[in-house]
C-alpha cells in the first residue's frame, strides 16, 4: 500500500515557483546562500530548545554540503530542529505572510530582481533556479518519524514517510543539466568562504583528498568533510580583525538584502552590563515601513544563544528601520517578551544602543553627504516620529534633521544649523510652509511677504511634518513659524501701514463675512501677501489642507476645519473691488467677485471644490464680460469677401 500523499501548493506559492524556474537570472547561486540560511536558523532553534530539552542538546550542530556526481545531485543537511509532517506540508507548501505576493510584485514591477527572494520570506524555493527537483528529508527533533518532500515544482507535491536516524533536514538538489557547475566541491567552497563564513555553526564541505600512498603508486582518492567558515559569530571577533567585505556578507545574511548596508555599527560593551552586537542601517527602507504590520527590531541572542528575531524592545520605535544582532550576557536565557518589557537590562542596552546609533547617523552626516541624503530620504520621515514619541532624543534628532526650502534646489536639504547661518539680519523665526509638494510649497502665496525680506522658507511636504514641527517648538531659542498659521507677526513697521489699510477695507471685509458666512472662520487683512489679492490661513490648532486630505482618505465622515480667510489691501484687484463697494454696497457682482476669489484661495491650497461647476459658471461669466468689454474696445473686423465657388466639378449634388 503506498502512503504517498499528494498536495497542491497554493496559488501564490505556484506563482513564485514558476518565476524561479523559468528565470533567466544569472546569478543563480544565490540559492546557496538561502540554503545554508535556513539550515542555521533550524540550528539556532534547536540549540534554543537544547537549554530545556537536554536531550536535545547532545549532538554536534553542524551543516554539511555534499555531491553526488553519478546521481547529479548537491546536499545541503543539518543537525537542526527537523520538520514534523504537518510542518513541512505547510512551510514548503504555503506562505506564512504576504511575501510571496510582495515578491511576485516587485518583480512584475521591476523593483528588484531574483536576489530579493529570501528578504520576501520565500528563500526555500531558490532552490529551483538550479534544480529542476528538489527532495526534502527530515525528521523533527523529539520525534521518531521522518518524512521525504519532494517536487519538480509543478503545482504539487508529494510528502512520504521515511527512515531517517537523526534529526535535522536534507535538501537534495537534483540539478539541471545546465548547473551541474555547483557539483564541484572547488566551487562550493569558493561560495561559502564568500557568502555564509559568518555562519557561527560549522559548515563542512564534502572534497576529495589525494593519499599519496607508498611510492610509485597512483594516489587515492578519499572523500572527507572539510570546515570551510571560521564558525565564531561575527560580532564576538574584534572589530580590528573584521573586514568591511566581512560586515557586508554577514549583514546580507542576516538581512537578506542584496544591497550592502549604507552604514554599521559594531559595539563591545563591557561593564556592569555585558553585550555586543552589530546594527546596520538598510540602503533601502523595507517596503512596509509604515504599516502596521511591519515586523521590526533586531535579533537576540544571550550569550551566543539566538532567542528571537525582530525583537522591538531593544530600540525606540522611530529607530525600527535598523537590523542587527545584539548578544547580552545578562539576560535570562529563558527571557520572554513580557520580561524584555520590564527589564532594568533593556532598558539600558536600549539607551545604549540609541546612543550608538545617533553617533553612527553623525558620522554618517559629517562624512558621507551624498549617503546622509539617500539616508534622509529613505528614513527621514520615520526620525521625524522621534521628536514627539521620544522627547528625551530630540537633542540628538534636531541636528539630523534636514529639509528642502526656498533656497535649496530640487535635490539639495539643508539642516536647521545652515538656515540659522543664512538668516539675514533682523529675522526673528525661522518660517516654514506645510503643503502637499515642492512645487505647492514653492507657489504658496503665503511666502510673498516673506520672500521679499529675503526670508528662507522650509518647505514640510512629509505628511508627519505638522505633527514634528509642533514636537520641534523652537531651534536654538528661534520659534518655528508657519507661514500659513494664523498667527503671523512679520514687521513692527508696518503696523500703522496696516491700521490705515484696516480702516480703508473695513466694510468690505464685513460684507465679505456676511458673503462667505459658515464658510470661513473669519476674514481679514492679510500681512503676508505682496502679489496674490487673497489666500487661506489655518487657525491655531487647526490641520493643514493635504493633512485634512490624508485624514479624509482614511476616515471616513472626516469634516475639516475652517479657515481664515484674508485678503490684501494693497493689491490693485481688492482695491478696485473695495471701490465698486463702496459706491454699491449690495453690488451681486462684489459678491460673485469675493465668492471666486475665496474659491481660488480654495484651489491654490490644494483643497478640493465641494461645487466645482458653480466655480466654472462665475469664472465663465466673468471672462465672458471681460471678453465683452475688449471686444467692444476692438476695432470691427472688415468685411470679408466671399470666397468664390470651387472651380471643380467633383462635387456631388
Ligand atoms: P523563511 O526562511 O524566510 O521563512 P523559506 O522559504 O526559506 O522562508 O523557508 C520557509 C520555512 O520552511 C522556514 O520558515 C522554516 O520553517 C522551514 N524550513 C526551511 N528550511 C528548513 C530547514 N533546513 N530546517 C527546518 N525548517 C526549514
Amino acid at each position: 500500500m503506498t502512503t504517498t500523499e499528494t498536495h497542491r501548493f497554493e496559488a501564490e506559492v505556484s506563482q513564485v515557483l514558476r518565476l524561479v524556474i523559468n528565470s533567466l537570472y544569472s546569478n543563480k547561486e544565490i540559492f546557496l546562500r538561502e540554503l545554508i540560511s535556513n539550515a542555521s536558523d533550524a540550528l539556532d532553534k534547536l540549540k534554543y530548545r537544547g537549554l530545556t530539552e537536554h536531550s536535545l542538546a547532545k549532538d554536534a550542530l553542524e551543516i554539511r554540503v555534499y555531491a553526488d556526481e553519478d546521481a547529479g545531485t548537491l546536499t545541503i543537511e543539518d543537525t537542526g530542529v527537523g520538520m514534523t509532517h504537518d510542518e513541512l506540508v505547510k512551510n514548503l507548501g504555503t506562505v506564512a505572510h504576504s511575501g510571496s505576493k510582495a515578491f511576485i510584485d516587485a518583480l512584475a514591477e521591476g523593483r528588484g530582481d531574483m536576489q530579493l527572494i529570501g528578504q520576501f520570506g520565500v528563500g526555500f524555493y531558490s532552490a529551483y533556479l538550479v534544480a529542476d527537483r528538489v527532495d526534502v528529508l527530515t525528521r523533527a527533533a523529539g520525534s521518531e518519524a521522518g518524512w521525504r518532500w519532494s517536487s519538480e515544482a509543478s503545482d504539487s507535491f508529494t510528502v512520504e514517510p521515511m527512515e531517517r536516524e537523526q534529526h535535522g533536514t536534507a535538501v537534495v538538489l537534483h540539478l539541471k543539466e545546465d548547473q551541474r557547475e555547483y557539483l564541484s566541491s572547488w566551487k562550493i567552497r569558493q561560495l561559502v568562504t564568500r557568502y555564509s563564513d559568518y555562519i557561527s555553526y560549522p559548515i563542512n564541505v564534502r572534497v576529495e583528498k589525494f593519499d599519496a600512498g607508498e611510492e610509485g603508486e597512483e594516489p587515492t582518492p578519499e572523500l572527507v568533510f572539510e570546515q570551510v567558515n571560521r564558525g565564531v559569530a561575527l560580532w564576538q571577533r574584534s572589530r580590528a580583525d573584521i573586514t568591511t567585505d566581512e560586515y557586508e556578507e554577514f549583514y546580507k545574511h542576516l538581512t537578506h538584502d542584496w544591497d550592502p548596508p549604507l552604514a554599521y555599527s559594531h559595539f563591545q560593551v563591557e561593564g556592569r552590563q555585558m553585550f555586543t552586537g552589530v546594527l546596520f542601517v538598510p540602503k533601502r527602507p523595507p517596503f512596509d515601513l509604515y504599516s502596521h504590520e511591519h515586523q521590526h527590531g533586531v535579533r537576540l541572542h544571550v550569550k551566543r544563544v539566538f532567542i528571537m528575531d525582530e525583537c522591538k524592545e531593544l530600540l525606540p520605535s522611530f529607530l525600527r528601520f535598523l537590523r542587527g544582532v545584539v548578544d547580552s550576557d545578562d539576560l535570562p536565557l529563558n527571557v520572554s517578551r513580557e520580561i524584555l518589557q520590564d527589564s532594568a537590562t533593556v532598558r539600558f542596552i536600549k539607551k545604549q544602543l540609541t546612543k550608538r546609533v545617533f553617533d553612527m547617523l553623525d558620522e554618517l552626516a559629517k562624512d558621507r553627504a551624498e549617503d546622509y541624503v539617500s539616508f534622509w530620504k529613505g528614513y527621514g520621515a520615520v526620525i521625524k516620529e522621534g521628536l514627539h514619541t521620544n522627547p528625551e532624543s530630540k537633542d540628538r534628532i534636531v541636528p539630523l534633521l534636514r529639509f528642502r526650502s526656498t533656497v535649496t534646489g530640487e535635490d539639495g536639504l539643508t539642516s536647521l544649523a545652515e538656515y540659522k547661518e543664512r538668516m539675514p539680519e533682523g529675522q526673528k523665526a525661522i518660517y516654514y510652509v506645510i503643503a502637499e509638494s515642492d512645487r505647492a510649497a514653492r507657489t504658496s502665496p503665503h511666502l510673498e511677504a516673506l520672500s521679499k525680506k529675503g526670508y528662507e522658507v522650509l518647505f514640510m511636504t512629509d505628511p508627519i511634518d505638522e505633527w514634528a514641527v509642533q514636537g520641534l517648538g523652537t531651534y536654538e531659542e528661534l520659534p518655528l513659524e508657519d507661514a500659513m498659521g494664523a498667527t503671523f507677526d512679520l514687521d513692527d513697521e508696518a503696523k500703522e501701514e496696516r491700521a490705515a489699510a484696516e480702516t480703508r477695507v473695513a466694510s468690505l471685509i464685513e460684507r465679505a463675512k456676511e458673503i462667505l458666512g459658515e464658510r470661513v472662520q473669519d476674514v481679514r487683512l492679510s500681512e503676508r501677501l505682496t502679489s496674490s489679492p487673497a489666500c487661506l490661513v489655518v487657525p491655531e490648532g487647526g490641520h493643514h489642507a493635504h493633512v485634512e486630505r490624508l485624514f479624509r482618505a482614511t476616515q471616513p465622515g472626516y469634516v475639516g476645519g475652517k479657515r481664515i480667510f484674508e485678503i490684501n489691501g494693497d493689491h490693485p484687484l481688492v482695491e478696485d473691488l473695495n471701490r465698486v463697494h463702496g459706491a454699491s454696497p449690495d453690488s451681486p457682482q462684489v459678491a460673485e467677485w469675493i465668492e471666486v476669489l475665496y474659491t481660488q484661495a480654495l484651489l491654490s491650497e490644494g483643497s478640493r471644490l465641494d461645487d466645482p461647476s458653480r466655480f466654472v459658471e462665475q469664472v465663465t461669466r466673468l471672462l465672458a464680460s471681460a471678453a465683452h468689454d475688449a471686444a467692444a474696445a476692438s476695432p470691427a473686423p472688415a468685411e470679408e469677401a466671399t470666397p468664390e465657388s470651387p472651380s471643380g466639378s467633383g462635387a456631388s449634388a
